[in-house]
Formats: structure tokens, sequence, C-alpha cells
């Protein structure tokens, strides 16, 4: 456990913990037993003003005269704090999200990862030359925006803070990060590294909801927005930002597709899907939401995966051994329970649905259900659950699963199972979205884009690409 009392931390603006100019504060709550674990300030469009005009001074006085050499040097301190602290990280992280430790562990494994790969990028990013004649050539230089305002979700707040801040940082920019309501702390926490390692008003934390958001969106003084969360928040921000035309990046929802081929490796295919799934909760912008499995392996396939959900461990977060823990919230819980029904309305059939261990705490527990018979017009097939609801679909032809796929508003992710990696590769190739997985589902790696296609967002994080869009030329 931790020693820190989670009440009593401000907003972060120049290097101090200070209160929101409204005085307020609003609950962190446990969602696993509904206990008020901490607070943060419910921050206002004001504090966001503020904060950008402290991250614009000390990104024209200071920040930007720092070497990239420097920054190297200022990123890998930050990981290497976190890493010092990071059980600290990692129990905080299930208290305020749910999720189990086991969980929070690869999230904050991956946020020093994260500050570690950065601080590789900072130095090694640079123009190019054009040659034009004999006497002429043209150059490019890569600068950074100047002040980047970042806003992220609740489903994995220290590698979301990592995965934005870094890429920023390490190209020369100032941030002003509103963290998400749900999980506030996480950040502050964060921002106690900061303070320690980084000269005051690099990064600057807003706590709050939609005020400081929607503020940060719209500010003049903003450069570059680098958004996570809905669809039709990122359809918002997107707009907002289109009046003083600031670029912006949208890591939006996703309604992924998971075809298993006739001649998959079907043991390594139900272990992959069920991750797909259930990791998080379910509660993953990547998840594997709509399985499509071929015929003639149908059977087989869901004998076995249902065999494996109901070996799931339920329960709180902090139980070691738990594998499915609480929804991160009570509007979680309500969304993923209204889906569950109706699904059951729309006629679906429950090919499992987990039974909840009648000793939980009064917490926000949801158990896995797998949805059979599903038709491509169902809600649950077509809008995002964001929950551990599993929907699956047969088909006879290829062609049919990649029409099936496709046929959706989204394009995040998607991933094939098959033996024969000519076939996995074609059946890829044609999946509309910006990450496929192919015998394997995980949510990305640091080295590779991550972004999505159609209403899934623009732009990429992750990779070494996201550096150079933390830069414009
Ligand atoms: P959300 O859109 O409700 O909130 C996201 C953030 O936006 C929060 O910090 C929130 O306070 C802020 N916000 C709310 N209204 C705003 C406004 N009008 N202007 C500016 N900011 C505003 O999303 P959520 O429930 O926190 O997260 C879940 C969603 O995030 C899912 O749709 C999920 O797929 C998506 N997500 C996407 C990715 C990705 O990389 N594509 C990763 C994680 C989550």
């Amino acid at each position: 456990m931790t020693d820190h009392d989670y009440h009593d931390w401000g907003l972060f603006v120049d290097g101090e913990f200070t209160q929101s100019e409204s005085g307020e504060r609003f609950d962190v709550e446990n969602p696993a037993d509904k206990t008020v674990i901490g607070s943060a300030p419910e921050g206002t469009a004001g504090d966001i003003d503020e904060a950008v005009r402290v991250a614009r001074e000390t990104y024209e006085e200071t920040w930007r005269h720092v070497s990239a050499r420097e920054r190297v040097d200022y990123l890998l301190e930050v990981a290497d704090r976190v890493e010092e602290r990071a059980e600290e990280f990692v129990l905080l992280e299930t208290l305020e999200n749910g999720k189990p430790l086991s969980e929070s562990r690869t999230d904050v494994e991956e946020a020093i990862d994260g500050y570690r790969y950065y601080a590789g990028t900072a130095d090694k990013t640079h123009g190019d030359t054009i040659p034009e004649r004999d006497d002429l050539f043209d150059y490019t230089v890569r600068e950074p925006y100047g002040v980047v305002g970042v806003i992220i979700p609740w489903n994995w707040p220290p590698m979301h803070t990592a995965d934005f801040t870094a890429p920023a940082l390490a190209a020369g920019n100032t941030v002003v990060l509103k963290p998400a309501p749900e999980t506030p702390l996480s950040s502050l926490l964060m921002a106690e590294l900061w303070q320690d390692v980084l000269p005051d008003g690099v990064v600057n934390v807003v706590t709050g909801d939609v005020a400081p958001g929607a503020r940060l969106t719209e500010h003049p003084d903003v450069d570059k927005l680098a958004f996570t969360g809905h669809t039709e928040t990122g359809s918002k921000v997107m707009k907002a930002a289109a009046e003083d035309i600031t670029d912006v990046m949208l890591e939006l929802g996703g309604k992924n597709a998971n075809i298993v081929l006739p001649d998959a490796n079907i043991e390594k295919a139900v272990d992959g899907s069920y991750d797909g799934i259930f990791n998080n909760q379910g509660q993953a912008c990547a998840s594997g939401s709509r399985l499509y499995l071929h015929d003639s392996i149908y059977d087989e396939f869901i004998e076995q995966f249902v065999a494996k959900a109901e070996g799931m461990v339920i329960g709180p977060g902090t139980d070691e051994e738990t594998d499915l823990a609480p929804l991160a919230s009570q509007q979680q819980y309500d969304k993923v329970r209204k889906y569950i029904e109706l699904g059951k309305e729309e006629g679906a059939s429950v090919i499992h649905e987990g039974k909840l261990p009648a000793d939980l705490p009064d917490g926000y527990y949801v158990p896995p259900v797998v949805f059979g018979d599903v038709t491509q017009d169902m809600r649950i097939a077509r809008e995002e659950i964001f929950g551990p609801v599993l929907t699956v679909q047969r088909y006879e032809r290829v062609e049919d699963a990649i029409e099936m796929a496709n046929d959706t508003e989204y394009g995040l992710t998607g991933a094939v199972w098959s033996r024969n990696m000519e076939v996995a590769n074609r059946v890829a190739r044609r999946l509309e979205a910006g990450l496929i997985f192919v015998n394997n589902f995980v949510n990305g790696f640091l080295g590779a884009p991550f972004g999505g296609y159609k209403r899934s967002g623009i732009g990429r994080k992750l990779g070494f690409e996201e550096t150079l869009t933390s830069s414009r030329r």
C-alpha cells in the first residue's frame, strides 16, 4: 500500500500543485466496492487558460532552447523515477480504474517503455535536403508545434499519459494534459515525478471533465491537440479545433473484427481471441469484439472458448488471482448491462454468460457474455459496447467474412488466424483498419504506428512516426 493521501493533490501548473479557481473537488471512486479513495480539483476553463499561458511562456523562454540531448536525459530520468515507484502506480491504477493488478503492471511497464522509447527519438529527428540544381538545394527542419493539448480517457491512464506526453516533450513541445475524471490520480502521481525532474511549466495537468476539456480544444494558443476518447467526443474536439485550424490527432472508438480461417491453429486462436475481448474487461478500443468463425471449425472453437471462459475468476482487481475485474464506473456498468439486455431482446442466443460470485463486494461487476446467432444489423454487432461482451458470427466463404468485417463505421484494428501466411496476409490487406494482427491479438507495439481508419480516428500514435507528427516542418 501507499501512505499517500489521495485527497490532497491540486492541479499541477507551473511546477506547483494548486487548487482550481472553482475551489471545488470531485471524488474518485474504487469501482470494486464504490468506496471513495481520493479526490481531485474540478478544473475550469479559467484553469486551462492559466495552464496554457504557463505552457506557452515556458515553451518560449525555456523549453525550446533546451537541446535535444538534454531532452533525452530528462525523459530517461522520468522513466527511471516511474520504475522506482512502479508498484505505487500499479496499486493506484487498480484502485481508481478497477482492473486486475497484473493488467495495471503491464500498463505501467508500457508507460516506462514509452518514456524510454521517445527519449531515444529526441535527438534522432531531423529534416531532409532536397536537391534542385547544382547551385541550389532546399532543406526542411523539424520544429516543435509549441503547446500541445493532450486529453486522455480512463482505460490505461499511465500508458496514455506517457504515449502522448513523451513524444510531445521529446520533440520539444510543452504540454497541458487533461486526464479523465474517473482516473485523475495516476496523472497527478506522474506530476509528482515531473515536479522533481522537469523544469517548471513543461507539463501541466488540469483535472476535471467537459469544461476544461472543451476549453483546451478551443483555446487559440494551443498549437496541436492529441485526443483519445469516444468518436462522438472526437467529433466535437475536431469541430472546436477547426475554428483556429488547430492540428488534431484523434484516437477514437473501435468495433474490431476477428476472423478465424478454417485452417487456423484453434488452440492459439481461442487463447488470442479470449485475450482480445476480455483484456481490460473488454474496455479496449482495440478489442476483438466481433468474432467471425468458419462453419467447419465453429463447434470446436466455441467448445474450447466456453471451457476457458468458464474457468474465469471474477473479483476485485486487488486479488492477484482475478481474471475479470469490475468495469471502471457506474456509467460503464449501466451501458454494458444495457447492451447485454439489448442483445437478448434483439434475438441473439447466449452461448455463455458468466456467473458473478455471490460474495462480491458492491462494485461494478458485469459477467462475460458471448452472443451467438448474431446478424450484421443487430446493434450489438454495430455499436462499441466497451465491455466483456463478444458477438460471434459464422461464415462459409472468406469473402463473406471480409465483407462483414468491413461493414462497420469503425476501422481501428482487426485480426486474422490461419496457418497459411500467404492467405492470412491477403485477408489482412483487405481489412479496412489501421492495425491488423495475424495469429495474435495484442494491443500494439511501441515501434508500430497505432490509429484508425474511418470513424476510429485520424493520425497515428506510437512508433517513430508519432515523434515526427509531434513536430512540423
Ligand atoms: P470520452 O470521450 O467520454 O472522454 C475522453 C476524454 O475527453 C475525457 O478526459 C473527458 O473528460 C474528455 N471530454 C469529454 N467531453 C469533452 C469535450 N466536449 N471536449 C473535450 N474533451 C472532452 O471517452 P472515455 O469514456 O473516457 O473513453 C472511452 C472511449 O475511448 C472509447 O470509445 C474507446 O474506444 C476510446 N479509446 C480509444 C483509443 C484509441 O487509441 N483509439 C484508446 C483508448 C480509448
